[in-house]
């Protein structure tokens, strides 16, 4: 069981990053009775996947991702579903004013006790990066007395090296499937990792495993908290 939170808003800018990083802990929330919104900033139209073997075309990925996405939400029982309409790939070009604000109404209007989005810094892509950064500025405003906590996902290499250990492990064991259910939800992106996954957990493969087992987070460390 994780702590109870009045609301949290999950904010990621390709349908997917949730499923691999934060699936059990949305669906273990929702569970147990805290809402949930994901605000997904664009739609992963850029994909480099087509599906394996291919089913997307070019003109049709933007459609087919949309409807994975609306899939793997009902998967995890997120009711508030928000398409925020960016372009993929190309969110550091987007003015950084505006991205802040996106995140600023989001946050107005929902009030959420929790924001779960990627770590600056530790987010390896460009979109992944500028999403962070958004986050962080928006939540960085906020009374410290009154600012949601931020539970940041973290995948650079020099993530353990820079920032140590992740605080915040979730045990999603009894959502594993969910879990599952949630990556294949996006499978014209994930068919070669979810069949290597499924491989590795059947013959208890430690590195499959923890994908399923846990998700870690670091909290978001402010400069002006007492
Ligand atoms: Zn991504």
């Amino acid at each position: 069981m994780i702590d109870n939170e009045q609301h949290v808003l999950v904010v990621f800018p390709h349908p997917d990053d949730e499923a691999f990083g934060v699936s059990g802990t949305i669906t273990s929330y929702i569970k147990q009775g805290t809402p949930v919104t994901y605000a997904c900033l664009t739609l992963g139209e850029m994909g480099r996947n087509l599906g394996m073997p291919p089913f997307a075309t070019r003109e049709s990925l933007p459609s087919i991702r949309k409807k994975e996405l609306k899939k793997a939400a009902e998967v995890m029982g997120i009711e508030d579903l928000r398409m925020m309409g960016l372009r993929d790939k190309t969110l550091e070009f987007e003015d950084d004013a505006d991205m802040k604000q996106l995140v600023a109404d989001l946050v107005d209007e929902l009030k959420p006790s929790l924001v779960i989005s990627f770590y600056p810094g530790y987010a390896v892509h460009p979109d992944h990066e500028a999403t962070a950064r958004a986050v962080v500025e928006a939540l960085g405003e906020i009374e410290p007395d009154i600012r949601p906590t931020l539970h940041a996902v973290a995948f650079a290499n020099n993530t353990e090296e820079d920032l140590g250990k992740p605080d915040v492990i979730h045990d999603i064991r009894h959502v594993q499937e969910d879990k599952l259910n949630a990556m294949r939800a996006h499978i014209s992106q994930t068919a070669r990792m979810l069949e290597m996954l499924e491989e590795g957990i059947e013959r208890d493969d430690p590195e499959a495993l923890k994908w399923v087992h846990y998700e870690n987070f670091y909290t978001y460390k402010w400069g002006d908290e007492s």
